[in-house]
């Protein structure tokens, strides 16, 4: 119904008897929500679908009385008269162009400088997926979340009219490399949000790294006289159904791994399906944090864990850079160890107010090179299985 209305509207809507013809057509049809969406669409009023009904056939009738010889035309006259003088249903009602209003619609949902969807349209588009009105979706889809690294930086050096610039030129990008029907938008400052509709984990992650790379060769100098400047951006990516059965979930997946992207900057999270395999394992376990030169030490439960460095949560802020001693104890680990590390990202959920630390360990890579590749054990540190017990 909602397709043929607005159809309707579309093609009739400046021709009051075809407007009237067709709303009784579909009404016939689809019964009183016909009137429901139609006083929507026409006064912006949103009555239960039998009070719709008595309204639309008031306003008929008030069109009748106000000009009994009429021929045609008068409905909106009559529809504004009858709902604010005759059941006091508009107050203040202001009249507008529905090219107007479309414009005002549109504005409302996308985002001044980038022209990209803001994030309130984002979420409502994805929370649609999973409403009770439309038959739960059976086609896979994947949410990404992209944030860009250093902008601050970036605006420091360059400029917030650059900064401005490059933002439009990551939107341009985003844009460039989905399909007509995916969604990209500006989430907040420098953050972006992608909905790729009909594709798999590994068709997502090709669109996404497609975007990562481009972005990583653009030379966001090109107008300006700047040296060459670059940029990279970091991305997290949820699927549907594997990762989530709502809105919320996919969001929250998607940002734990742009969070966790940001350990590294320029990355997106889950890489390349082999690659991840072999580089972070999830384990959640109970560790202990020491800050440096602290005694007291705070309980951690991470998320996932590589050769090079964890993620978890805690209840306590660190600053970025500031060096944490790692305490993987008995019984939750099946060894004792004790690592150092630095705290590269920190976020705090506003709901639960969590901390989530992303942390890179001290001690190089190579130090951890003969686990490297190591699928079974990926997390292992200086030699010993690190796998959780229970
Ligand atoms: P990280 O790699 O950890 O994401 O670092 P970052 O510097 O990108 O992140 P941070 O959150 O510290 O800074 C985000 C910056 O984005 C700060 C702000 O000035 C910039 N920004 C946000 N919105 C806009 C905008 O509309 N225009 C410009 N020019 N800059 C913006
Ligand atoms: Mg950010
Ligand atoms: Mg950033």
């Amino acid at each position: 119904m909602e397709q043929e209305l607005l159809q309707l509207f579309r093609n009739q809507g400046h021709d009051d008897e075809e407007l009237i013809k067709g709303i009784a057509h579909l009404a016939s049809r689809h019964g009183a929500q016909t009137y429901r969406r139609a006083l929507e669409i026409l006064a912006g009023k949103d009555f239960p679908p039998e009070q719709a009904q008595a309204h639309w056939e008031g306003i008929l009738a008030h069109r009748r009385h106000l000009f009994p010889s009429l021929v045609s035309g008068r409905l909106r006259t009559a529809l504004i008269d009858y709902l604010q003088t005759e059941v006091g249903e508009l107050r203040d009602p202001r009249i507008l162009e529905a090219t107007q209003l479309d414009e005002v619609r549109q504005a409302s949902i996308t985002d001044g400088l980038t022209s990209l969807y803001r994030q309130c349209y984002f979420k409502g588009r994805l929370e649609q997926l999973f409403s009770r009105e439309k038959s739960p979706s059976k086609d896979r889809f994947a949410v990404a979340m992209f944030d860009l690294d250093h902008f601050k930086q970036y605006n420091d050096q360059c400029g917030h009219l650059a900064g401005d610039a490059a933002l439009r030129a990551v939107a341009e990008t985003l844009r460039h490399n989905i399909r007509d029907y995916d969604v990209a938008a500006r989430y907040g400052g420098e953050e972006f949000a992608l909905l790729l509709f009909r594709v798999d984990p590994q068709q997502a992650f090709t669109v996404c790294e497609r975007i990562r790379s481009s972005i990583e060769k653009n030379d966001f100098s090109k107008d300006r006289q700047d040296n060459d400047v670059r940029l990279t951006i970091s991305g997290g990516l949820a699927f549907f159904p594997e990762d989530g059965n709502s809105a919320g979930e996919l969001l929250e997946t998607a940002d734990r791994r742009l969070y966790q992207a940001k350990e590294f900057r320029n990355r997106l999270v889950p890489e390349n399906q082999d690659r991840r395999q072999a580089l972070r394992r999830a384990v959640r376990s109970i560790v202990e944090l020491c800050p440096e030169g602290d005694g007291q030490s705070i309980p951690g439960m991470t998320a996932d864990l590589s050769n090079s460095g964890l993620s978890l949560d805690c209840a306590v802020s660190f600053e970025p850079g500031a060096t944490v001693q790692i305490r993987f104890r008995k019984p939750f680990w099946s060894q004792e160890q004790e690592t150092l590390a630095t705290v590269r990202r920190i976020s705090r959920d506003k709901g639960s107010g969590i901390i989530h630390l992303g942390l890179e360990f001290e001690e190089s890579k190579s130090h951890f090179s003969g686990l490297l590749g190591n699928e079974q054990t990926p997390w292992s540190l200086k030699g010993a299985s690190l796998s959780p017990n229970g």
